[in-house]
């Protein structure tokens, strides 16, 4: 379904919707122990500040190992300058701060120039990591970032969907420069195929047309096989890169694992051909944690510059990083594939909202198999 233009809402009706207090897990500092989650039914109510701004009621969240990350400290000076640009270098506080970067709801406020959402849509979208998140009752988020959600799936099932798909469309758009038209031809590696990244992008890859490969625990066979991998290489079983090593060499290499991967996997790549090795493993927030801003920045790019350099002239092919991106146009490319039964939802666990702690815990054990979903309303 197109975009659609509606009137304009800036005043709720409902009653409920008037009250000015919400629950929300939130964390007031950062604490790398595993702990430091705490509910409130005392939170605020996010308001429409600006005229292109919706207001939504959250219906289900997902989790990501970013929302762990983020409990931690992780990206911390970073995303503090991108909240508060004004204020980064100031006390002000980023706390309580609402973990969680999916949501699937219904929108309930618009701004006054909003033009694609009305309230009673059913949206979903992947909330960026410097805005207040999902593990609440509500969100508010600019029409940009937002997309109505597919209309074949549950909340429950859309809320897995929405991080995975921005972080995998950037990482395969952007950086490797893939798209619909122009996969059909293209041999794709993707490693740690079993988690959220992975079982999205192995059905956005086979959606476009692609020759996918997936290297993933024995246990996950199935699974990536079952959204459609044509080759599947069990790293738990011998030397994977030799395994690798014995087919034809690769168009585009999504790593979804990081470590060492990229020693021995930008050799699997078709040299001199403009393949692409696009890693979502970066240090890039981790120097800017632990050398300031400035510092940070100006390492990673070096490191980034210097990998980039060696590895077009060493082995003929082109090294990046990869991002998420808020992009509510390119979800709703997804809901289409979604609403065609071309890609699945991947809800590997359910958690009622009140086991937040439990769905973190389900999350820091590893091992994912797609996605932990929250149902929060
Ligand atoms: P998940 O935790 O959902 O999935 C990781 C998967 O990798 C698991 O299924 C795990 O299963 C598997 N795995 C672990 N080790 C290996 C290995 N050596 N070879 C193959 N598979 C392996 O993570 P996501 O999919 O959500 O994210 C993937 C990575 O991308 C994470 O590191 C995440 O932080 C990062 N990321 C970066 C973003 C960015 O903007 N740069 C955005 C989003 C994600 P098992 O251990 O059982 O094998």
């Amino acid at each position: 379904a197109a975009r659609r233009v509606c009137c304009r809402r800036s005043v709720c009706s409902s009653p409920s919707r008037r009250q000015s207090c919400m629950s929300a897990w939130v964390i007031d500092q950062y604490d790398t122990d595993g702990g430091g989650l705490r509910f409130t039914d005392e939170a605020t109510v996010p308001t429409v500040r600006s005229p292109t701004e919706v207001l939504i009621q959250v219906h289900a969240a997902s989790l990501n190992p970013l929302d762990i990350s983020m409990r931690g400290g992780y990206g911390a000076k970073l995303l503090k300058l991108r909240r508060e640009p004004l204020s980064a270098m100031h006390s002000d506080s980023e706390f309580p701060l609402i973990l969680g970067r999916d949501v699937s709801g219904v929108v309930v406020d618009c701004g006054s120039e909003v033009t694609h959402f009305a309230p009673g849509d059913e949206v979903w979208a992947a909330v960026p990591p410097w805005k207040q998140g999902s593990l609440a009752e509500f969100v508010t988020l600019t029409e940009y970032e937002v997309s109505h959600k597919p209309e074949l799936v549950s909340h429950t099932e859309a809320a897995s969907i929405p991080y995975v798909a921005s972080t995998a469309l950037s990482a395969l758009v952007s950086a490797a420069g893939l798209c619909r038209d122009s996969s059909s031809n293209k041999r794709v590696l993707v490693t740690g195929g079993s988690g959220g990244v992975g079982t999205f992008s192995i059905q956005l890859l086979k959606a476009w047309g692609a020759h996918v490969t997936v290297t993933c625990s024995h246990n996950a066979e199935g699974l990536v096989r079952g959204l459609g991998a044509d080759k599947v290489v069990d790293y738990t079983e011998g030397d994977v890169a030799e395994q690798l090593g014995m087919m034809e060499k690769f168009d585009v290499i999504l790593d979804n694992v990081g470590g060492d991967t990229e020693q021995w996997a930008v050799g699997l790549l078709k040299p001199w051909s403009g393949a692409k090795y696009v890693t979502l493993v970066t240090p890039f927030l981790l120097n800017t944690d632990s050398m300031g801003l400035m510092d940070g920045t100006i390492n990673a790019g070096v490191t980034l510059c210097a990998k980039a350099t060696q590895n077009i002239i060493s082995n003929g092919v082109f090294y990046r990083w990869g991002f998420y991106a808020p992009d509510g146009p390119a979800l709703d490319e997804v809901r289409k594939l979604v609403d065609a039964g071309k890609i699945l939802p991947v809800v590997e666990a359910q958690f009622p909202f009140t086991q937040v702690p439990q769905a973190f815990q389900k999350l820091e054990q590893g091992h994912a198999r797609g996605k932990t979903v929250i149902r929060v309303a």
